[in-house]
């Protein structure tokens, strides 16, 4: 890779989690469930036949936030009343599971589970990010999610030099959290769903640039310039959009070397190991083992 920034290396870096950091698009072995298995069966659990053939409908959960996709799961049924017969089943379960969802979020984030009847979109929302949680939380360890290789050391090298490191996820604290523990790592700060979905801003999902902004000012980084700000992401659209529309600078992280479907703007670059950027930003040689 040619050199970046021409020796002036950005003084924030705003990282996504899922495939950036942790490689949580493998399935894991054996018995344990990934990602989508997971949406899957959550969705079985807490909404029933219903839930599990309106997700056949729509394809499966995607790369769709939790509020997206329990929004489509609610337009996809034929059934006029889909939304009361998810909500009676969801209901039901979380009358069965309540202590054991109160574990899986922070205390004071994510909605509150007080029980309504009919259940809003958001208490939905809520009881499946956290049945969802139940299945992956007891998963996360050595061997899943896997790191993505470099990325940690990159994060410390740029503590080393000085720079902010953060996280910002559509994924839940508690999972990244043991992710960094399960690597003897100190976690990042970090923006998730959990600080999202119970807030004034639940609306907010990538590429909406105010999500960028305001990671950035939970972050500590009032005073910055966007263009000294790198956001790293895997993904072009949600990812890199959000970092063009903020003004921030973009680096896609493109192990595969994928043609991007969306062709690269000012600003952005392709990396495809952590070892090479570190290279082109600090002008340091080391090798990942990959
Ligand atoms: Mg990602």
């Amino acid at each position: 890779m040619k050199r970046l920034f021409e020796g002036n290396a950005p003084r924030v870096f705003v990282f996504d989690f899922d495939n950036t950091i942790a490689n949580t698009a493998a399935s894991p072995d054996s018995a344990m469930k990934g990602v989508e298995e997971a949406s899957r069966e959550a969705i079985g659990a807490v909404f029933g036949a219903y839930g599990t053939e309106a997700l056949l409908k729509i394809g499966g959960a995607g790369n769709r936030s939790p509020r997206e996709l329990i929004e489509e799961l609610l337009q996809a049924g034929a059934a006029e009343d889909a939304r009361s017969l998810m909500c009676g089943s969801a209901l039901g379960y979380l009358g069965k599971h309540r202590s054991a969802l109160m574990q899986c979020v922070p205390e004071g984030k994510g909605q509150s589970l007080a029980l309504t009847v009919p259940a809003t979109l958001d208490t939905m929302t809520e009881i499946f990010v956290r049945a969802k949680l139940l299945i992956l939380l007891p998963q996360v360890g050595e061997s899943w999610p896997r790191r993505i290789p470099g990325a940690a050391f990159f994060q410390e090298e740029a503590g080393w030099r000085g720079r902010t490191c953060g996280i910002l996820s559509a994924g839940h604290e508690r999972f990244i959290t043991r992710f960094y523990e399960t690597h003897h790592r100190k976690p990042l700060p970090m923006v998730t769903d959990d600080d999202i979905r119970g807030s004034l801003c639940k609306d907010w999902m990538k590429p909406d640039e105010r999500l960028l902004r305001y990671a950035l000012r939970k972050f500590g980084c009032f005073c910055v310039p966007m263009d000294d700000v790198l956001y790293l992401g895997d993904d072009l659209v949600r990812d890199g959009l959000m970092a063009k529309a903020a003004g921030t600078r973009f680096g896609w992280y493109n192990p595969a070397g994928r043609a991007p479907a969306t062709p690269l703007w000012d600003g952005a670059f392709e990396f495809r190991r952590y070892d090479e950027l570190s290279g082109a930003i600090f002008g340091t040689a080391w090798a990942v083992r990959v």
